[in-house]
């Protein structure tokens, strides 16, 4: 027996572990709360992981942007505990400098560009970009420099990937097949030309292309 109520939209008491956040949104006005486009997109997320032609489509009364600015705030939450599983496997010890298939990569988020760990670069990154989502965007996020922005981001979060792909394949493909998030960037990063074709350097998954 389902404790869920209809139009009750809390995890009651006893409601058991699949049941919980069991129900859905018609659309983003019908989420009363500030987060309304973060709760949507996390209620998507819940019910259709893996069907990215749907959480790529932008929803009635969301500018386009405002979507993509979700959707990067979401994958860095997301990458976030991807780093944490990771660094079970990736240390100082075990790369202790960033690099991808042989190439090299700067960790940006110092005061001047340097070497970092793989996970160094990975943590730093990813809190330099959380950083920068949550502070105001250029051009209130919409024009040019807003555009540069969202490139070098994911630019740097790529290359998270990149390593995860080229050295600790087995742990890539796990977290893959489990959370769907790559293939989630890469389809993001091409819907908004964010992501240049010659910077992807990890070959197309059927999921990505
Ligand atoms: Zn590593
Ligand atoms: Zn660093």
């Amino acid at each position: 027996m389902t404790r869920m109520q209809p139009g009750l939209r809390i995890n009651l008491p006893g409601t058991r572990e699949e049941d919980c956040f069991g129900w859905t949104y018609e659309s983003v006005s019908d989420v009363k709360t500030e987060l309304a486009a973060q709760e949507y997109l996390q209620a998507l997320l819940r019910q259709r992981r893996f069907d990215i032609d749907r959480l790529l489509q932008v929803p009635d009364g969301i500018e386009d942007q405002r979507w993509l600015y979700e959707h990067m705030r979401q994958i860095c939450i997301e990458m976030g505990l991807y780093v944490a599983q990771i660094h079970k496997e990736c240390t100082e010890q075990t790369c202790p400098s960033m690099q991808a298939n042989g190439q090299p990569f700067y960790c940006a988020a110092h005061g001047r560009p340097r070497t970092c760990s793989a996970v160094g670069y990975a943590v730093h990154t990813l809190d330099y970009t959380m950083r920068h989502l949550s502070s105001a965007l250029p051009d209130g996020g919409t024009g040019d420099a807003a555009q540069k922005h969202f490139q070098s981001m994911m630019r740097r979060l790529y290359r998270i990937f990149a390593h995860a792909y080229f050295h600790h394949r087995e742990f890539f493909e796990r977290q893959e097949a489990a959370s769907g998030l790559f293939a989630r960037f890469v389809r993001l990063g091409r819907k908004h030309a964010l992501l240049p074709e010659s910077q992807l350097i990890i070959p197309d998954l059927p999921t990505t292309a």
